[in-house]
């Protein structure tokens, strides 16, 4: 046995390393998800199909180029808990490494052609204090380590997320409009850039249409394409 192998499997007795899916234990080569569920992950495959669902949502509210996520979830779906783990059972860095995994999953589609930057959808600084990090910057973080692309904060939480899960489309949309702002220091930097905003995931697309509108309203010629790691089922 290697000397990190023993270490993992030291640390395995304190903070038990089981799959995020199926939670089985997981075999020493094997990292958040075990290899059977990543084999099945519910692949949206978005990133190869024209006028996508995630294209459609968007349609209409705000100019984009491309649109894509990862994987389908759905409440109570196994795959749902990758979501949960991340952001309330402190592993961020499984976010970090999913989102470089589909990052290079998705190379061959182009769908990262031709980007700039990545901007990490923002926590409200109170949300922040009390989470201790920010999961969309894990995320763009892990699809910069796939694409050497930079990541820059360039979007600011302007007001605190009231609770979106008891509200539909239309309230959902009301809460988040002016939510977000562009950060004034990159307004000049980012003219005529073609940027991609990260997430975790889409439901109503209200989080991600209230970001690029922001982006859009602040910057001269922006582009603006859209990346969450997850999406709803959406028809
Ligand atoms: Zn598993």
């Amino acid at each position: 046995m290697k000397i990190k192998d023993l270490i993992t499997s030291a640390a395995g007795v304190f903070m038990p390393r089981t799959c995020s899916v199926c939670d089985k234990p997981l075999a020493l080569d094997e990292k958040f998800i075990c290899r059977k569920c990543l084999m099945n992950i519910p692949r949206t495959r978005y990133e190869d199909i024209d006028f996508n669902p995630f294209e459609q949502l968007m349609a209409g509210k705000v100019p984009v180029e491309r649109c894509a996520s990862y994987f389908f979830y759905q409440k109570g779906d196994p795959y749902a808990s990758i979501l949960h783990d991340m952001k309330y059972r402190n592993m961020p860095t499984l976010g970090r490494w999913l989102a470089e995994r589909a990052a290079r999953d998705m190379k061959g589609s182009h769908f990262f052609d031709g980007i700039d930057f990545i901007i990490p959808v923002p926590l409200h600084y109170t949300k922040l204090a009390s989470r201790g990090f920010n999961q969309s910057q894990y995320l763009a973080q892990g699809i910069a380590n796939a694409t050497g692309l930079p990541v820059i904060k360039a979007l600011k939480a302007l007001h605190e997320h009231s609770t979106q899960t008891h509200k539909d489309a239309a309230e959902r949309l009301k809460s988040t409009q002016g939510m977000y702002g562009a950060s004034k220091r990159y307004c000049v930097e980012l003219t005529g850039k073609h940027v991609l905003i990260v997430d975790d995931v889409v439901t109503t697309g209200s989080t991600l249409l209230a970001c690029a509108t922001a982006l859009k309203d602040a910057i001269p010629g922006i582009k603006i394409s859209l990346f969450t790691l997850a999406a709803a089922q959406l028809e």
